[in-house]
């Protein structure tokens, strides 16, 4: 998209303005700073802000508690037995699925590793797991933890891409030229929607493909991409997908997690999978006896009654999602939003900041990453002035500042504010 900027705090209010969007802001908690003004937060990508409907969906649970107890389970607007289903929807158009694919359960890295005991099988032939170098240090320790669990040896199954030297992102063609070469021997990619410290996002469509080509199977950690960026997992036939909501899903820390597993999995009876009471056919599940029939979709890797407090802020968090007009709506404005902030950083810094995430619309989410490349100042220290100055964003070891405008509650305003304060704080 080409658009016309202005480097001006007129223009950014006139983009707020014309913003269909910009009302959403106020479905949300803005944290403040001390002087009483909102703090620039732009921490979406690490914990997104809460939304205020939240509250009330809380209440509404605890108070059901309250007055039915047990009976809470089948009474009420949203009894606590199909909790879950009440998000199916939602889920499934924020990651282009069936309803039948999608659920919320565990927490990510625990899915992580459940989809891993049914979709990774290593033969001696085929053993590889295909990981960025440098990944989220959970998934690295999943899939590390798991290859040790079949009884091999990560330095041999665990395949580790690297960008090309001097370069901090990845080329899908390289990318795509280790799964045809290595494939295969690769029994699994796990490779993120959306990477963590570059905010780059991956082509799942073809990854995908490649690696099905080469017999391989292929999950993605959506955690950053959830939310964020328009996906469609059933169209691609990715295999399996694991998201937290607690980023830019915006359901509170630690907030149960999202999981997909594709339809053509649904009826293999030979997949092997760690179960669960929840996993079992809804009709028959309380006549407890003992023969598991797991229930055709995804539901049937579910083990337990899932926490309804952690659902219902997920359920607050879809809601609002929904009424900003969905995830297509918000990944309109994400990118005027970000290309607005590059647009400023690269008017008022130059060169003094390098952006690590790529530009190209199909490469990027809300996150911009940002190292600080100026008269031998330290970005860690660059990063503290900012925070005073009443930005939040967050500081990744080794030296980046990850920066995320988010389109539910980050408005123009703030993209220019934030980058008047970094200016400023790159003075000596
Ligand atoms: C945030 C994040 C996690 C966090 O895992 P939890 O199990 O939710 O604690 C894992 N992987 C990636 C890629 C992440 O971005």
């Amino acid at each position: 998209m080409t658009h016309r900027f202005e480097n001006s705090l007129a223009f950014a209010k006139q983009m707020d303005e014309q913003d269909p969007l910009s009302a959403i802001r106020n479905e949300y908690h803005i944290p403040k700073q001390s002087n009483g003004e909102d703090e620039i937060y732009l921490c979406g990508n690490s914990l997104g802000l809460q939304p205020k409907r939240t509250e009330q969906y809380l209440s509404y649970e605890l108070s059901q508690w309250q007055k039915l107890g047990v009976k809470g389970h089948f009474s009420g607007d949203y009894p606590w037995m199909p909790y879950h289903e009440f998000l199916t929807e939602g889920f499934a158009e924020l990651v282009g699925a069936k309803n039948s694919e999608v659920v919320a359960m565990n927490s990510l890295t625990a899915n992580l590793h459940f989809m891993m005991v049914s979709f990774y099988r290593p033969t001696q032939k085929r053993h590889k797991i295909l990981i960025e170098d440098h990944a989220f240090p959970s998934d690295h320790y999943a899939v590390e933890s798991q290859i040790k669990f079949h009884g091999f040896d990560p330095e041999q199954s665990m395949l580790l891409i690297k960008p090309r030297e001097g370069e901090s992102t990845f080329r899908t063609e390289d990318i795509l030229k280790v799964i045809e070469e290595q494939g295969d021997s690769i029994a699994l990619i796990l490779l993120p929607g959306v990477q963590y410290y570059t905010g780059q996002v991956f082509d799942m469509q073809a990854i995908t493909k490649a690696g099905h080509d080469k017999g391989c199977q292929v999950g993605f950690d959506l955690a950053h991409a959830s939310g964020n960026i328009e996906m469609q997992l059933h169209d691609w036939q990715v295999d399996f997908a694991c998201w937290c909501n607690y980023k830019y899903l915006n359901s509170g820390a630690g907030s149960v997690a999202g999981c997909f597993v594709h339809e053509t999995h649904h009826k293999n009876k030979d997949l092997p999978r760690f179960a669960g009471w929840w996993g079992h056919n809804k009709q028959t599940r309380f006549k407890m006896d003992n023969q598991f029939d797991p229930t055709e979709s995804v539901e049937a890797w579910q083990l337990s009654n899932p926490p309804i407090l952690s659902l219902a802020a997920i359920r607050a968090s879809l809601d609002t999602i929904k009424q900003a007009g969905g995830i297509s709506a918000l990944r309109k404005k994400s990118l005027l939003l970000t290309g607005y902030l590059r647009f400023l950083l690269n008017q008022e810094l130059g060169d003094d900041i390098k952006i690590l995430t790529p530009e190209n619309e199909a490469e990027h989410g809300c996150q911009l990453s940002l190292t600080v490349d100026t008269h031998g100042l330290d970005g860690k220290v660059v990063f503290e002035r900012i925070e005073k100055a009443g930005v939040t964003g967050d500081w990744r070891y080794p030296n980046v500042i990850r920066v995320a405008p988010v389109p539910q509650y980050n408005s123009f305003e703030d993209c220019y504010h934030f980058v008047q304060i970094l200016k400023q704080s790159l003075q000596q």
